[in-house]
């Protein structure tokens, strides 16, 4: 474990591989896993190109830690489980009331409480993938105005220590191989087949790509199979599961791009002004 190495690239020599790190230190290895996430640098070198592209959606995801007084404000059908909202004007909000005390762990796993209880938010917001700004609190208020005060408070009144900004990538799913020939480089995750968060999948992912790597090597070492066979099963493994998640993930984050043009803004408009219409008619006639 050499902490706070950067890999910048490696050297294959026959069955064994050099990684390169960018203190100038080099490490020989048999092995080579590409688990440096999105624009990796490592499976860019191995596949001869990048591995995904930004998607023209730029992010500010944010945890409030007040749970009691987002609670008193937000509607009590957010707590059942993560919405995604979206808006006209190219917007998309995800909501989470996460709790790890109550999430359905195994309970011989260990302490199920490492977190804080809190309330996640993620704003989606569409942007030309050449722009290089990405968005602040100023943005976001612009971006929303009109949605409900409580959504606009949660987002204002996080602490800018708990906000950070974000690209959204994704690999291309109609590509005909993911990665590269298996050889004694391979990759997990991001850095393979990035998905954007939208389908809440990448990250579980990772860890499947993870925990099949390990039996990777189980059946090297044992002497089962050779490097490059249980490798070329796994790269098999990794693409037919990753394809169909990006194709998910893709979906509400092309709804966000969508609500950008005029139409679909008109038309959301409509729809909110409708919805709003009928409530009050409701609450007057009940
Ligand atoms: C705001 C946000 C919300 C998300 N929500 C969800 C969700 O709800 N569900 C979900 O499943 N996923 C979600 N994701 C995606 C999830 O975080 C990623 O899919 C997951 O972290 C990918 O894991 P990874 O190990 O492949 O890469 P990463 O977690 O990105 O880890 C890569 C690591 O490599 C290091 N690194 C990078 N380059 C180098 C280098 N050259 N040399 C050495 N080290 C390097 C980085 O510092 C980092 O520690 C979200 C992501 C974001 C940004």
């Amino acid at each position: 474990m050499r902490l706070g190495e950067e890999a910048t690239g490696f050297v294959r020599e026959g069955s064994s591989v050099r990684v390169l790190a960018r203190s100038g230190t080099e490490v020989a290895c048999d092995l080579m896993v590409a688990a440096d996430g999105v624009g990796s640098a490592i499976a860019s070198q191995a596949a001869g190109r990048p591995t995904s592209a930004p998607i023209g959606l730029v992010g500010l995801a944010g945890r409030h830690l007040d749970v009691a007084a987002i609670d008193r404000k937000a509607p009590p059908y957010l707590t059942a489980g993560p919405a995604l909202a979206f808006g006209p004007r190219g917007v998309g909000l995800f909501l989470s009331r996460h709790d790890p005390a109550t999430a359905d762990v195994d309970p011989g796993a260990g302490p199920a409480h490492i977190e804080e209880p809190s309330w996640i938010w993620g704003l989606i917001l569409t942007r030309a993938a050449s722009e290089r700004r990405l968005p602040d609190l100023v943005e976001a208020a612009a971006r929303t105005r009109g949605w409900a005060p409580w959504a606009r408070h949660l987002m204002s009144t996080t602490p800018p220590d708990q906000i950070g900004t974000y690209r959204f990538h994704a690999s291309d799913p109609t590509a005909p191989t993911f990665g590269w020939p298996a050889s004694n480089v391979t990759a997990l995750g991001d850095a393979v087949h990035a998905m954007p968060p939208t389908g809440g999948q990448s990250a579980a992912t990772a860890i499947e790509d993870a925990a099949d790597l390990l039996g990777v090597v189980d059946r090297v070492t044992s002497g089962a199979v050779t490097l490059p066979v249980a490798l070329a099963d796994y790269h098999h493994v990794v693409d037919r599961r990753a394809r169909p998640r990006i194709r998910e993930s893709l979906g509400p984050a092309t709804w966000v791009a969508r609500t950008s043009g005029p139409a679909a803004g008109m038309a959301l408009t409509a729809a909110t002004n409708l919805i709003h219409g009928y409530r009050t008619l409701t609450r007057s006639t009940t």
